[in-house]
């Protein structure tokens, strides 16, 4: 394990109680400050003995492998996504697919090392507000480290298969009437009042472990830095889970320049694309967020403005698609690249070819899209737009003739 400390993100103050989700002096976001000395005597080469994941990058990681609570998430494949690429107008397309995950998204990665710090600061119930892939990912990581786990989740909003993940692995589901936002905000008080130990991604501890998404990129790309990485933008802590990668892999001396990052959210939910059209820092947020992308159908995000800061600092981008280019898109990956995502996921790919549209990329340009979650969760999504089964019966003319019609 790194040496760290948690601080404010924006007063910069040291944070001692590991139970706190915010600064006690000005309410401010938390992160954690890694110190990163022992890395810069090291190379890449020197962490690939260990198996592809999360924990390969334990040197850059605030818990202790020995204490580790682990599926082996991570070491998710990146496709060299040419097909695609090709039909949207950018050849050097590639995608990172983390619906390959244990759980089927890239929750997991931050799951395992929330659960590992939960279980070194000994707590015994863990908790989240979810839109469905947090609940699933930490009911899972609960049920493997012998806690018991809580979810919050907005009522009649998540997807049939996420649900069906946290009621299968044993957490307590709570349907809460109002937006994943109401959710959140009743698990924090949950949390206050010290009945669960919250692991929302306000947790500094669980965008350490989404560091490793980055890591992997560049371990795959042989660290050749990309052009630019797209991904879907919901409470925005994995778009700043991977600016703090960047940055540690540049303090280590490991790359030397940054990608630009480009954040895509659903246009009736978009506070941080809309932030960004105006140039500011902080964000609006948005009272009745409304997409067929259950996963980024948030209003006011958590990590908003640390996403801003992610996006200027590195000359990326922040911009909104509809939900029938998420559809159209999330279609086209598997009809081109045989991968199936949930419609979040497909915002990144439908950002990317709505961005080329307009001219904000380059033909020319390295992409990776980051696709976060599996389409099989979200199966009523998979199938609007495709064609019915079609009625046959037993003999081979019959079925001739379908096929040729
Ligand atoms: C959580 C999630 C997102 C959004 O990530 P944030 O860190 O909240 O911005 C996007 N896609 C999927 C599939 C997710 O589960
Ligand atoms: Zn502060």
């Amino acid at each position: 394990m790194a040496s760290h400390s948690v601080v404010c993100w924006d007063c910069g103050s040291a944070v001692e109680d590991p139970h706190l989700s915010v600064c006690p002096r000005c309410k401010g976001l938390l992160t954690i400050r890694m110190d990163l000395e022992p890395v810069k005597e090291m190379r890449p080469e020197d962490l690939r003995g260990e198996r592809m994941g999360v924990w390969r990058y334990a040197p850059f990681m605030p818990a202790d492998p020995a204490n580790k609570v682990s599926i082996q998430e991570g070491g998710t494949p990146l496709y060299r996504a040419s097909s695609l690429g090709e039909a949207i107008g950018v050849p050097g397309t590639h995608v990172k697919f983390e619906g390959l995950n244990p759980t089927g998204s890239f929750k997991d990665r931050g799951m395992t090392i929330g659960v590992t710090h939960a279980r070194e600061i000994g707590a015994k119930v863990v908790g989240c507000a979810s839109t469905g892939n947090t609940s699933a990912s930490l009911a899972a990581y609960a049920a493997k480290a012998g806690m018991d786990c809580a979810v919050f989740l907005p009522a009649g909003k998540v997807a049939a298969g996420k649900l069906a993940q946290a009621l299968f692995f044993g957490a307590k589901v709570l349907s809460v009437d109002g937006s994943f936002d109401d959710a959140l905000d009743l698990a924090r008080r949950m949390a206050d009042e010290r009945m669960i130990y919250l692991l929302n991604s306000i947790n500094p501890y669980r965008p350490e472990g989404q560091k490793s998404v980055l890591f992997e990129i560049m371990d795959q790309l042989s660290y050749e830095v990309p052009d630019r990485i797209v991904l879907p933008v919901g409470n925005a802590a994995n778009i700043w889970a991977v600016y703090k990668a960047i940055k540690e892999l540049e303090e280590v001396g490991w790359i030397d320049r940054a990608p630009m990052l480009t954040g895509i959210q659903a246009e009736g939910s978009a506070p941080v694309a809309r932030a960004f059209a105006s140039g500011s820092a902080d964000f609006v947020p948005e009272e009745h967020p409304e997409t067929v992308a259950t996963a980024i159908r948030i209003g006011n995000p958590v990590s908003g403005r640390k996403a801003l800061r992610a996006i200027y600092d590195t000359g990326g981008f922040s911009a909104t698609v509809s939900d029938d280019e998420i559809l159209a898109a999330q279609r086209l990956l598997g009809r081109t690249e045989g991968v199936c995502v949930e419609p979040a996921s497909a915002a990144s790919v439908a950002g990317l070819a709505k961005l080329r549209r307009e001219g904000v990329v380059d033909r020319g340009e390295r992409v990776v899209c980051i696709c976060t979650g599996n389409g099989l969760k979200d199966p009523d999504s998979m199938t609007l737009g495709a064609r019915a089964p079609m009625r046959c019966g037993s003999s081979v003319e019959e079925a001739a003739r379908i096929l040729s019609g």
